[in-house]
């Protein structure tokens, strides 16, 4: 639909560049103006009610009205709405944050360093990375190897690690520091006839034998979300992660754990390293860090690679790196609140309490002729249909307008429709989310 001469939908694309848009279709179409927002649900300016099946951008654990967080949010701006956290400077709330974090990492880490995006935590955690290689006398090992339909962010340094074609075509990416290796969709890659364990084995391998082929004195980490999720909600076989971590353990390269997505519930614990066995070296979270209501993101170091670089910027005089709005007071006092709400509430209680109904209730989706596959753990989860020939993701986007036009908010990953709903859901709201999905499915 044409947006209506000098309505907010035509107002805004005269004026606004929007990102992960095509930007002559939205000139056509106009976007979707959202008002406001309630528990799990958003309104548009029409006043219509959507199902948020997205949490927003994965990132809305508290559901969008949250008063406990505007409050908090209102406390510390009235008090100290800003204050930096460089040269030897801090305010209490990011104090208690980093607290607060290394008390509930799910491994022993040492230090927290704030950011403001995912991206930013993630192009930080690589310059960490080559600032310790430098410490440590190594400055040959500098490589980061991350994986196909990987996410990690669009800054220059994160979009690399991302193993997205969008996220590199035309944006002459990635680095040449980077590497990717393969990719744990089982369903999508597994040769014909291999099972699971044999599947993992040949992943493991072949990360070995690109290690080997870079040589291994110069590869300095391996970077992976435990659950995929942006590159299509890509659920790891088991035994996946112990398989990489031997690999990485036997050539000391360090792993960062992307939980971005998975951090604090999403999956069934507090963190998705702890559903998979990761041990991570670095830990950076966001999204759900604030429910989103701010930016904020953090990344946690243990020891291995705090000390070099404490050596290292005592040596030259400084840690040269930090943004302005690092530790930021209001997103800090937003964090603390969030985390208090996810601990008081149960959240992840909630989350596996409500898991196996989720994953039925995907299953039976995934009995309609066109589905491909239906996979789930905790509350992130996809339907990915098969593609229709000759025109990739044709089915996707055409279903994530069916479901929108059922009042169901879903992201069309090519023809993987993803859902991750805010940790607040209920059981009936499940059974809401899915039958407005039936509706529109029945559509197709
Ligand atoms: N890592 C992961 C796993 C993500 O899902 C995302 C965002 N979807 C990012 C990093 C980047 O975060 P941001 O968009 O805040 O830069």
């Amino acid at each position: 639909m044409t947006p209506r001469p000098n309505s907010l939908e035509a107002r805004d694309i005269a004026a606004h560049l929007h990102p992960y848009t095509n930007q002559r279709k939205a000139e056509a179409e106009g976007a979707l103006m959202i008002e406001r927002g309630e528990g799990i649900y958003v309104f548009d300016t029409n006043g219509k009610r959507y199902i948020e099946g997205m949490a927003g951008l994965w990132s809305v654990a508290v559901g969008f009205n949250e008063p406990r967080l505007v409050e908090a949010a209102a406390k510390q701006m009235s008090k100290l709405p800003y204050y930096h956290t460089f040269t030897q400077k801090g305010h209490e709330p990011a104090t208690l944050l980093a607290e607060k974090l290394l008390e509930m990492a799910p491994v022993k880490m040492s230090k927290v360093h704030f950011t403001n995006s995912g991206s930013e935590a993630n192009d930080t955690a690589m310059k960490m990375i080559w600032y310790r290689a430098n410490a440590l006398g190594q400055p040959e090992k500098k490589k980061i190897i991350a994986r196909i339909k990987g996410y990690h962010g669009v800054t220059i340094a994160s979009a690399s690690l991302t193993g997205l074609p969008n996220n590199h075509r035309s944006f002459d990416l990635p680095l040449p520091m980077v590497k990717h290796t393969l990719c744990p969709h089982y369903k999508a890659f597994a040769e014909a006839g291999e099972t699971e364990a044999q599947f993992v084995a040949r992943l493991a391998k072949e990360l070995e034998d690109l290690i080997l082929a870079e040589g291994p004195e110069t590869v300095a980490a391996f970077i992976g979300e435990p659950v995929m999720g942006a590159g299509g909600v890509i659920i790891p076989p088991e035994g996946y992660w112990a398989a990489i971590q031997a690999v990485l353990k036997k050539y000391d390269i360090l792993l960062i754990a992307d939980e971005v997505i998975c951090g604090f519930g999403r999956t069934g614990n507090m963190f998705g390293s702890t559903t998979y066995g990761m041990e991570p070296d670095i830990l950076v979270c966001s999204k759900q860090l604030t429910s989103s209501y701010l930016p904020m993101s953090a990344i946690l170091v243990n020891d291995r690679v705090y000390q070099p670089l404490a050596d290292e910027s005592q040596k030259i005089g400084t840690f040269g790196h930090g943004f302005t709005a690092a530790g930021h007071p209001v997103a800090a006092a937003v964090a603390l609140e969030n985390l208090k709400i996810i601990e008081e509430r149960d959240l992840v209680g909630n989350v596996r309490a409500l898991a196996p109904k989720f994953a039925a209730r995907l299953a039976k989706l995934a009995q309609h002729e066109l589905a491909f596959d239906a996979r789930s753990v905790g509350l992130i989860g996809c339907l990915e249909l098969k593609p229709q020939e000759g025109a990739v993701g044709a089915r996707g986007a055409k279903l994530v307008g069916l479901l929108q036009e059922q009042g169901l908010i879903s992201r069309a990953i090519g023809d993987t429709l993803a859902l991750c709903p805010p940790l607040v859901i209920t059981e009936a709201q499940i059974d809401e989310l899915f039958d407005a999905f039936e509706a529109a499915l029945a559509q197709m």
